[in-house]
């Protein structure tokens, strides 16, 4: 049995270009690929819970434009719950406009979150009838962090489980960490949030410790192709990733928050959940793209079976 979720966070749409090189200040150049689809970190681990099987709820905020119909046309195709999408009338859909340098993958980002910066308490009163009922919400960094501080209490004071993904890092106001049930940063984020470089068992572990002093209760660093340190339940050990042959790593993170999700929600126990995500993600390296190269939970249950 599976209890509802809720994902509170970010859409966007990437746009992206590939050209022979790129762009100095001031030049035009002509590009030989384009393609847009949807992202957003909220989104793309919304649509790896989706995916994965959970009964999971997508709060996020567009603008009123034709980028939104990118994101909601997707939502459409995957089967994803529209109800809990808010509007901006006079921003635009969060964007972020990618550029590649064909011959050495280089890349420039420009991020405008639009929308995605704009929550306000009316946004985050049309959700909370769901936060409560859910078991779990997950936030990530990507929107006006004081809706992230309020959705966090909300779901605090209704004994809601908080999963804080702290990405895109940004520094974090103690309230809101205190009480949060699992943060789980990548290395770099978690270097950044405990001032610790996080290299192996005890850096990872006394990363872990700086958290635990911020009053959170459970603590996963992601490592890459390394795997993921879990610090769950009295025990911390380096899970090692499933080993597999990545294509693209874009998202990764985002697929094992999706998994995670699912999992725990199911009733998995957060070592269990760990192994899940690491099989979704891992699932989801095999392929291009981030959000609509989120393993189904067939892929997911076939890929645990043959990986025991
Ligand atoms: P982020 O994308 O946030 O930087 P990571 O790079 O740490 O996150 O990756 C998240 C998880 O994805 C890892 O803990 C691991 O389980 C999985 N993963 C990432 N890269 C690979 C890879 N090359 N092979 C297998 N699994 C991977």
């Amino acid at each position: 049995m599976s209890q509802k979720v809720t994902v509170f966070g970010s859409a966007a749409v990437d746009l992206m270009a590939r050209a022979s090189h790129l762009p100095t200040a001031g030049e035009t150049v002509c590009g030989s690929f384009f393609t847009q689809g949807p992202g957003g970190k909220g989104f793309n681990q919304c649509a790896a819970a989706h995916r994965a099987g959970a009964d999971v709820a997508m709060v996020t905020k567009l603008g009123r434009d034709s980028l939104s119909h990118v994101t909601l046309g997707v939502m459409e195709e995957l089967g994803m719950r529209r109800d809990y999408i808010r509007f901006h009338d006079t921003a635009s859909t969060g964007t972020a406009l990618i550029m590649v340098d064909e011959q050495t993958s280089q890349n420039q980002i420009v991020v405008v979150p639009g929308a995605c910066a704009t929550f306000t308490d009316d946004d985050l009163a049309a959700a909370a009838q769901r936060i409560r009922d859910s078991a779990y919400l997950l936030l990530q960094l990507e929107i006006n962090q004081d809706a992230n501080e309020k959705a966090a209490a909300l779901a605090k004071q209704a004994g809601v489980k908080v999963i804080i993904n702290t990405a895109p890092y940004r520094p974090m106001s103690d309230e809101f960490l205190q009480g949060v049930y699992l943060v789980t940063p990548n290395e770099v984020e978690a270097q950044e949030a405990t001032g610790i470089e996080v290299t192996d068992l005890d850096s990872a572990s006394r990363a872990a410790r700086v958290f635990y002093e911020k009053g959170v209760e459970n603590v996963l660093i992601t490592l890459g192709a390394r795997g993921v340190f879990v610090s769950a339940h009295g025990r911390e050990a380096i899970l090692p990733a499933f080993r597999v042959q990545a294509v693209d790593t874009t998202g990764a993170g985002d697929a094992f928050n999706g998994g995670l999700l699912t999992a725990l929600a199911e009733g998995q126990d957060l070592w269990q959940a760990a192994r899940f995500a690491s099989a979704v993600a891992a699932l989801s390296v095999q392929k291009l793209g981030a959000a609509l190269s989120m393993p189904s939970r067939e892929e997911i249950d076939q890929f645990l079976r043959l990986h025991p």
